[in-house]
Parts: C-alpha cells; structure tokens; sequence
C-alpha cells in the first residue's frame, strides 16, 4: 500500500528532488499544488530553519488531515558570515534571482581564502496527532571559483560539494540527491518511516 504525504512546498525543484527519493519506497508526494492548498500568505519569520518549517507545516495542517512534510533550506557561507542561510530564498530574490546573487557571492569572496560553505535541510514531519519530528542533513563544499553545470537549482552552480567533487549543478540526480543536504535528510525521514512500520 502507498504511504501519502504532503509536502509543504511550492517549489517545483524540491517537489521533484523528494519524489525521486521517496517514490521508490511506495511514498506518493501532494504538491501543495496537486491539491489546490495556498499558504502564500504565511510568513516565513522563525529564527531557525526548524522554526520555518514547523510554520510552513502547521499552515498546511489547518486544511487537511494528511501527514505533512515541510523543509526549510539554505545555503551558508563562512566568509560572509553563514548569510544568506535562512534568508536564501529572499537573498537571491533582493538581487533579483540567483544568477545575480551568485555574481554578487563570487564577487563578495574574491580573494577570501576560505571559501567554505555548507547546505542545511531541515525536514520537519507532522503527523496527525505526533509531535512534529526535526530530520535534518547537511552538505558540505565550497563555492567555486565559478559557475559549473546545468542542472539543479538555485545555488548548485557554484556548490562544489566536498562528496561529489563537482558542483551539485554538475551532479547527476541520483548523485545530488545522495550527496545533498535534502537527500539525507530525507534518508533519516525514510529510516523513521520504516522503523515504525508506516511504509515497508
Ligand atoms: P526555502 O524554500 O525557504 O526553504 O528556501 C530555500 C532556498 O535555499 C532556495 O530558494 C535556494 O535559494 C536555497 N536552496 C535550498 N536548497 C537548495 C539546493 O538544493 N540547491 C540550491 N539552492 C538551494
């Protein structure tokens, strides 16, 4: 039998990135799009990636009874003070995407020596009557000298992540989502999932 589940996303990116990890394991994954749920007007203003996800979670509770995930993501960067972090989103939007915010990142770590950065996920599972649950995964890398790749999303062309070694826009699929901050999180979600019986 199929496990059903929400994700609390509109981001067409990461609907695609947790269905391909989650399908294989009889996971079917709601868009908030599939089933005609907004939350536009939600205000992402936690502190924390937990925070903002358990926001985005709890909006889509209020309209339906199915288990819901939610993730919260970013990318942070030492040199620049682990910005834009939770603020990712929004950052790439105030340079008007990210193209333009990976410009402004290369030209903000011009000679900086340490170029390190890291991806953070946070997944947070609300279950009907369940606390919510925090999985969470990191990827580390550096940013790249330059952009690298065609695919993935948002900051990947200049992710070079430390596992893969190339960036997560040069990463196959399969590779990104095992190497990602999303795909172990996601990994911890399906450990859970199996442990108590919910999916097999
Ligand atoms: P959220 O939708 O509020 O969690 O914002 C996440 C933002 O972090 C995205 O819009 C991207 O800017 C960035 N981000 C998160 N995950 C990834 C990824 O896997 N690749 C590239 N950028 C990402």
């Amino acid at each position: 039998m199929n496990y059903e589940i929400i994700l609390a996303t509109n981001n067409k990116h990461k609907l695609q990135e947790v269905r391909e990890v989650l399908s294989p394991h009889h996971i079917v994954v709601y868009g908030l799009g599939d089933l005609g749920i907004n939350i536009d007007d939600v205000e992402e203003n936690g502190e924390t990636y937990f925070d903002n996800a358990l926001i985005k979670a709890k909006a889509v509770q209020k309209l339906t009874s199915m288990p819901i995930i939610a993730d919260d993501s970013g990318l942070e960067i030492d040199a620049l003070d682990n910005q834009p972090g939770i603020h990712s989103a929004r950052y790439a939007s105030s340079f008007g995407g990210h193209p333009q915010a990976i410009a402004h990142i290369l030209n903000e770590l011009k000679e900086k020596e340490n170029r390190n950065a890291r991806f953070i996920c946070d997944i947070v599972l609300l279950n009907v009557e369940d606390k919510p649950l925090l999985f969470e995964g990191v990827a580390y890398g550096h940013i790249a000298e330059e952009i690298h790749g065609e695919g993935g999303f948002g900051y990947d062309p200049v992710f070079y992540s430390h596992e893969l070694r190339k960036t997560f826009a040069e990463a196959s699929k399969e590779e990104k989502n095992r190497a990602s901050h999303r795909g172990k999180a996601l990994k911890k979600l399906l450990t859970y999932l199996k442990i108590n019986g919910l999916i097999k």
